[in-house]
């Protein structure tokens, strides 16, 4: 089966962006596939976290996995800081990437742009990590959002470069970014992908909201201010509403094409209003699945245990075999 690996970072609560780029089609990819999730907490700490709330936000994190269908029994689940060839692999690769090549991650520029008070050497190397975490499990599939497209490629250029300098140690992985959903835009400013870690909450959607809420912030979404409040799909002229859209179709399963001609005649108020109802019917279930699984701490205490059990005996193969490669004595 192709090797799968992806992650979310716990840098708050995981967003209908993440959702609808990410998680949703790791669940359908289970059966197919040799699939690794894990939460990237050493990701996180890029920017300034409060502790308990990192800790907090990672069992949230795995319990929302666990609620939006992966299942422990088909794919290996765990905690990037429980498998420590992660942080191991990534020094080796620090020293196989360019300055030149990171200074273009437009990630990192965003990023940097809104903490400067904070613009640490984690930051600007977390693409490096990236890439360890992927070419730790030999992955062939990564599944994510547009983001991350030039982080993937960065994997691939420093995957390329060790394989040029020492024979066949990494597998080259493809990124697997879907067709539609793969860049969910913010309520507010329809212009930027949503984010967990936006400052401003009415950008994004959590997984865990309460209906009333996210329903507001829905029906407050900005839409477009050119003069027709025509509805129809559009990203360049018409991105607040495309975005609606996107979150109408992704949520009920219906096509932009078939929906489209549903609103001809309606107002903005009325699309808001069936996509946070699509919303809600799409997030109720998993937030009545994450209650009972947030609520046993035994049960992802198991979890954890066995997807860092797994992942690491997995990556200390790949590691070895790197080790190996630069001229590392094997302990005796
Ligand atoms: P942060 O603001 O802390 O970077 P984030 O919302 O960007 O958080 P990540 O943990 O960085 O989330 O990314 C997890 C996964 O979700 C990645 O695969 C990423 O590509 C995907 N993703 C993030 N934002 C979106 C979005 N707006 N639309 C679709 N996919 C997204
Ligand atoms: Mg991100």
């Amino acid at each position: 089966k192709p090797v799968v690996l992806s992650g979310c970072q716990p840098s708050g609560q995981l967003t209908l962006g993440n959702y609808m780029g990410a998680l949703k089609h790791w669940v359908s990819m289970q059966d197919d596939h040799d699939c690794l999730y894990m939460i990237v907490d050493l990701h996180a700490i890029t920017v300034r976290q409060d502790p308990k709330q990192l800790a907090e936000a990672c069992l949230d994190g795995l319990s929302l996995y666990l609620a939006c269908g992966i299942d422990p029994q088909k794919s290996t689940l765990f905690l990037q800081s429980h498998v420590p060839e992660h942080a191991q692999l990534s020094w080796v690769l620090n020293c196989y990437a360019q300055m030149g090549e990171l200074n273009r991650m437009t990630q990192f520029k965003d990023k940097s742009a809104k903490n400067e008070n904070n613009i640490n050497v984690g930051l600007y190397s977390y693409p490096v990590l990236q890439a360890a975490d992927i070419l730790l499990y030999q992955a062939d599939k990564v599944p994510v959002g547009e983001d991350q497209k030039q982080h993937l490629e960065l994997t691939r250029d420093i995957a390329t470069r060790v394989n040029n300098l020492y024979g066949d140690v990494f597998k080259l992985p493809d990124p697997y970014i879907p067709d539609f959903g793969a860049r969910i835009m913010s309520l507010q400013e329809p212009e930027k992908k949503m984010s967990k870690s936006d400052n401003n909450p009415n950008n994004f959607i959590g997984l865990l909201e309460e209906p009333k809420k996210l329903a507001k912030k829905i029906k407050r979404a900005v839409t477009d201010s050119d003069e027709q409040a025509n509805i129809y799909f559009n990203p360049t002229e018409k991105p607040g509403v495309s975005n609606l859209l996107t979150l109408l179709s992704l949520s009920t399963g219906k096509s932009i094409k078939a929906l489209e001609p549903e609103y001809t005649d309606k107002m903005y108020g009325h699309l808001k209003g069936d996509v946070a109802d699509a919303v809600v019917a799409l997030l109720e279930p998993i937030q009545a699945r994450y209650a009972e699984i947030r609520a046993d701490r035994a049960y992802l205490d198991d979890v954890m245990r066995q997807g860092a059990e797994k992942a690491s005996a997995r990556a200390a193969e790949t590691l070895a075999k790197v080790y190996n490669a630069v001229g590392f004595i094997p302990k005796p």
